[in-house]
Parts: structure tokens; sequence; C-alpha cells
């Protein structure tokens, strides 16, 4: 048995706006930023969960923790796992702090960190990584996990059992597959930044290619010369006719005739994916462009969103009115493990690829899991994950890539705990002498323009 007896949130920002790392066309000067949940027992093992965030704001999603986590102190973790979906809607059914979604927004995030963290505490004591504790479920255990509320117009539980019986074949393959380190390729977004310079931006994409990479996503949405020309250089980079893909990524940018006219000037470029053309709320602004850019004279360019996608209710119906060729789920934007598990599924029902979004700081950690659980137990289909090199370091556990593949995290737990030594040198505001928001070198963040 073990109880969970307290918890604690942390606010650790790591400065990245100093370099322009993950800026992009809405997002000039982010600070990767994680809002972070640990879960205390009377155990020895902690539960750690965190939520991604770029900055400003990073206290209120801890503060949205705060509300939360006392819905579970005093609680054994059995009685928690035991049916999880259930569990899982009692955490989502609060009504006052529902009031401030519902299922969505600054108290979704939260949920995201809490629900993870009980994930890492329960794998943990199981003595397992996430995605083998999904792995060894059985189809029932797995749909029993998820909350059906809103998605049983598009997905009933005895057809998400049936789905999961049909990828039982091969599924010892496949988790052998996992163990060798063999399931999830990787592409990588590290040298795509809009703010990176042209030289840095050449020298990273050809680095990559010496590493084994097979896909390079780029960041577009400045001026149309602009794209032009940063798309030109990577493709000279990459080649066109040697099996490479570039993906594009417009970060919300445009309106929806925007995002048409743009794409179709950058069809040349032979883009796999446009990510994020517009809205992330706008279902059928997506099934629009999508299309519109079927069959360019230079191709098909598919439609790619779901990193701002707030629920496996949007989801279920950009699935439904056929608005996405890739979907992106984040591993903690919504409802954490659970609320994916429906979403891999809803994904698998209509035939379409997910690859989930990984630019931020520990979000490789969590998808890393999500996307083999994917490959193993729900899809049976290799996609892809992004992966980006930043902030690994900060990880008791951080992600790998080797060989143009994710190396199967086999540690158990959910991979985000992240190390004291970090936590207490990021903290914001932090502590005086121990913080380095405290320090001389904050200054130009923390007194500088606000909106660049
Ligand atoms: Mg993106």
């Amino acid at each position: 048995m073990v109880k969970i007896t307290g918890f604690t949130s942390r606010d650790v920002r790591f400065p990245t706006s100093l370099d322009k790392t993950g800026s992009d066309a809405m997002n000039a000067a982010g600070d990767y930023s994680s809002a972070y949940c640990i879960l205390y027992t009377d155990s020895p093992h902690a539960g750690h969960g965190m939520t991604f965030t770029i900055g400003r704001g990073n206290e209120i999603v801890c503060a949205a923790i705060n509300t939360l986590v006392p819905l579970i102190v005093g609680r054994d973790l059995d009685s928690l796992t035991a049916d999880w979906g259930k569990t899982w809607r009692y955490l989502v059914s609060d009504s006052q702090l529902r009031w401030i979604g519902p299922e969505k927004g600054v108290i979704h995030l939260a949920l995201g960190a809490v629900v993870n963290a009980i994930w890492d505490l329960w794998a943990k004591t199981l003595d397992k990584p996430v995605w083998r504790v999904v792995a060894d479920m059985t189809p029932e255990e797995v749909v029993r996990c998820i909350d059906f509320r809103y998605i049983t117009d598009a997905l009933m539980p005895e057809e998400a059992i049936a789905l999961l019986r049909e990828a039982e074949t091969g599924k010892k393959e496949r988790i052998e597959e996992a163990e060798r380190s063999r399931a999830v390729p990787a592409y990588t977004t590290s040298a795509g930044w809009i703010g990176y310079g042209e030289e840095k931006m050449k020298k990273l994409l050809e680095e990559s290619v010496r590493k084994g990479y097979r896909h390079f996503k780029l960041k577009v949405g400045g001026s149309l010369e602009d794209d032009k020309r940063r798309l030109r250089i990577a493709r000279e980079a990459i080649g066109y006719d040697q099996g490479n893909a570039l993906m594009v990524d417009a970060n919300q940018i445009w309106s929806v005739p925007e995002a048409i006219a743009h794409m179709k000037e950058l069809a040349e470029f032979k883009p796999w994916f446009i990510e994020e053309p517009t809205s992330p709320d706008d279902v059928l602004g997506h099934a629009a462009i999508r299309e519109a850019l079927k069959n360019t004279p230079h191709g098909t360019i598919g439609v790619a969103t779901g990193e701002m996608c707030q629920n496996r209710v949007m989801f279920k119906q950009f699935l439904q009115a056929g608005a996405l060729s890739v979907l992106q789920p984040d591993a903690c934007r919504v409802g954490g493990v659970n609320e994916c598990l429906a979403i891999l599924l809803l994904a698998r029902k209509f035939g379409v690829p997910i690859v989930p979004h990984s630019g931020g700081v520990g979000l490789p950690e969590y998808t890393q899991h999500l996307s083999t659980i994917d490959y193993v137990v729900v899809s049976g289909k290799k996609s892809l994950l992004e992966y980006v090199d930043h902030l690994h370091e900060h990880f008791e556990h951080p992600a790998a890539v080797r060989e143009g593949y994710y190396v199967t995290p086999m540690e158990p737990g959910y991979s985000v705990q992240m190390k004291a030594d970090s936590m207490d040198r990021f903290s914001f505001p932090g502590e005086e002498g121990k913080s380095w928001w405290r320090s001389q070198e904050a200054k130009s963040i923390l007194d500088g323009p606000r909106v660049v």
C-alpha cells in the first residue's frame, strides 16, 4: 500500500529566450518552463509530473496544481489506479474548478501535470517505465483508463477493445523492437527555429543529416520571401531526392485564406505537412486548408495540428471533419496519459498517424513513452517523434536519440524527474544566491520588452 501524503508544486523556468531557442512565428522569445508537481508518499517513491509552458503565466499553472492535488492527498495509490477512468472523471469533476475549464486552459494544463505525476508514481511502484505498464495491460485494462464521456459518438469502449485486440498480433515482437530502441524514429526541429541565422541553420541541418535524421522541420510564417529563402537553404542541405522529408510549422500565424495562399507558394519545396497553419480551435478551417492543399502542382501538402488542441473532444471533431493528415497530441496540455490513450485510439480508428508534440522542456521525455505505446499497443505502425536537443541535462533520465531512433526508456516511471539542483537553480522567482533568476544576467529578460 502506498499512500499520497503531501505534495509540492515548483515554478521552474529556463532562460531560452536569450539565444532564441524555441522561437517561431508566434513565439519570438519563450523561456521554456515547467509547472512541476511532486507527490510525496509514505513509501520511498515520489511521483513527478509537469506541464510545459513558455514562461510568464507558469505561476498560474502552479496555482492550479495547488488547487487540484488536495483531491488526492490522503488517498491510497491502489484506490486511484484500480479504476483509472473513474479517477480521471473524479479529477475533472470538482464543479467549482470545472467552471474555469471545463477540460481546457490552465486548469487542464495543471491536470496534465497531476495525472502524469500519478502515472510516474504508479510506474515506479511497479518498477516499470510507463510505456511498459500500458504494454502489459489487457485491452480491457487499457480501456478502463479512459473516460469515454463526449467521445462515444466516434468510439465506443467495445470498439476500442476490438481495435486493441487486433493490435495484439505482433505485439510481442514490437515490444522486443522497443527494447532494442527501434520503435520510435525521430525527427529534428533543432535547426529550424525562426530566430536562428542562416549560417547556424545550415550548420545544424548538415549536422543532423550526418547524425542519421531523415525528417526535418522548419518554422515558417515570416515574410514569403524569407520563408522561401530558408526553405531553399534547407532543401540544399537535405536534398530533394535522397528520401529526406521536410515539414514546416507556422504556429497559428495565418488566417485560413492566408494559410492556403502562403502554402501554395511554398509547395515547390515539397513539404510533407504544414503544422498549425491557423487557430488551433478552427476545426473547419483546418479542413478547408487540407482540401485546398491536396493536389497542388507539386503534390499534396498535408495538415497537422494538436500541440494546442485542448482535449479529446476537439481531436474527435478534427478527425470527424477529415481536417488532419497527422495528429500531434501534447502529453500534458490534455489531461495526461489517460486522455492521450483516448486520443491514440481515436487516431487509430480514423487511420491518422500520430506524431506527438515534443518541442519543449520535458516533452520528449514524456512523448517517447506515448509513441512507444502507440506503436506497441495501439496502431502497430511506426510513426515519427519530434526531438529537440535542448535542456535534457536537467533530467535524471534524459530522452536520447541514437541512429535516428529514440532510445526506449527503461527506467521506472515517466522520465520527467528533474534534478533537484536544476530545479533550485532555475526556480522562479527563486532564492537569492541560488536561482539564476536573481542574477544580474536575468535582468535583460526581467526588464526587457514583453511583446517583441
Ligand atoms: Mg509546432
